[in-house]
């Protein structure tokens, strides 16, 4: 495989994790995140010819073709510590969400939940974005702005199917206001190099938060899960669905549909989230999981100087 030099090669070469930026860069009239189904995963579709100032951008950004977590003399001091395998790091805290309704309903203990309110809530910046249930089709996920402290708790809760967190990235950034953004380390790396992209990044992303990931799955996973439980309909019973969710509220939480009329249907997650242990999950993700690449985005969160 040589060095892609389109977007279309990052696509065909298996190097597409679905963040979504390629979208926000080129603008939907040229690219479009959209459905391949089955298996049910989200890749950028080219609608007309892409002009050449923003293929040159996807391709120098896309965190298909870069995943790393070098040192960046804007976010890290001299002084910071590199661990070969992790990255750039500080400190290493261990910790929770102290408000115990955040701490019940998010996935891991809700820090992520809890930092991104106080972000907000103290000034620091006017909105998070990241990404929650479509209130539509819940088994799906779309990318969210929360501008207050209730949007965030609605987004609280680990979606592991796929989803593209950075498809309006370039929007944000338009508003020209300081925000934040919570995603994959893969997400969070679209975002810093995009940085080298764009000024406006160091100057208005003032935190981005990450927690570890191991990969997520295609739709495929979650329908099987929903045949497993005898939800109505079976694996084809997503148009039943009035909530779709894969844990969390007490931890680990079950993975956990609920039908238009109320029935609930669990599936314990002891051992693993069940669509994530089923083995259609993205192959091209499993792929980057492989170590090294994606292991020295770990480092959870980290602020701008700013
Ligand atoms: C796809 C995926 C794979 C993971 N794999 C592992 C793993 O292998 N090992 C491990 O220890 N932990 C893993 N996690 C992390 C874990 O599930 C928790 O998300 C993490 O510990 C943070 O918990 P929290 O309670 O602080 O988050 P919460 O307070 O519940 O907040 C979660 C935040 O993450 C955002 N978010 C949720 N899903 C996604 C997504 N798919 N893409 C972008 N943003 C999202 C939400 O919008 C929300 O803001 C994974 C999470 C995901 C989503
Ligand atoms: S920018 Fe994101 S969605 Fe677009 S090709 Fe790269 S990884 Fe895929
Ligand atoms: S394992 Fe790595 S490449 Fe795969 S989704 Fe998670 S952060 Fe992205």
């Amino acid at each position: 495989m040589h060095h892609p030099r389109s977007l279309s090669e990052i696509v065909d070469n298996g190097l597409c994790l679905g963040c979504g930026l390629c979208q926000a860069i080129a603008g939907r009239d040229q690219v479009a995140m959209d459905w391949v189904d089955p298996p049910g995963r989200l890749r950028p579709v080219i609608r007309q010819r892409l002009d050449e100032a923003s293929e040159r951008a996807i391709l120098a950004t896309c965190p298909g073709m870069r995943l790393d977590g070098a040192p960046d003399p804007v976010r890290h001091a001299d002084t910071v510590a590199v661990d070969p395998a992790f990255g750039p790091w500080i400190r290493v805290w261990k910790g929770h969400a102290r408000d115990e309704s955040i701490r019940h309903m998010a996935s891991s203990g809700g820090a992520l939940t809890a930092l991104a309110i106080h972000l907000l809530e103290g000034g620091t910046v006017d909105f998070i974005s990241h990404v929650r249930a479509d209130e539509n089709r819940p088994m799906r996920s779309r990318s969210h702005v929360s501008r207050t402290r209730d949007d965030v708790l609605a987004a609280a809760g680990s979606r592991y199917g796929p989803v593209a967190p950075l498809d309006r990235f370039t929007e944000l950034l338009d508003e020209g206001r300081p925000f934040a953004v919570i995603g994959k380390p893969c997400d969070i790396s679209g975002v810093h190099n995009y940085a080298r992209h764009d000024p406006r990044v160091s100057e208005l992303v003032r935190a981005t938060l990450a927690f570890s990931c191991g990969t997520f799955a295609d739709l495929d996973c979650s329908r099987q899960m929903l045949e497993r439980v005898g939800f109505p309909g079976g694996a084809g019973g997503e148009e039943n669905l009035s909530l779709f969710r894969y844990r969390g509220y007490g931890y680990p939480g079950p993975t956990r549909a609920v039908d238009g009329d109320g029935r609930v249907f669990d599936e314990d997650v002891a051992g693993g989230c069940p669509p994530m242990a089923c083995d259609v999950k993205q192959y091209d993700c499993q792929y980057f999981f492989a170590p090294p690449s994606c292991q020295p985005l770990l480092p959870m969160l980290s602020f701008s100087q700013r």
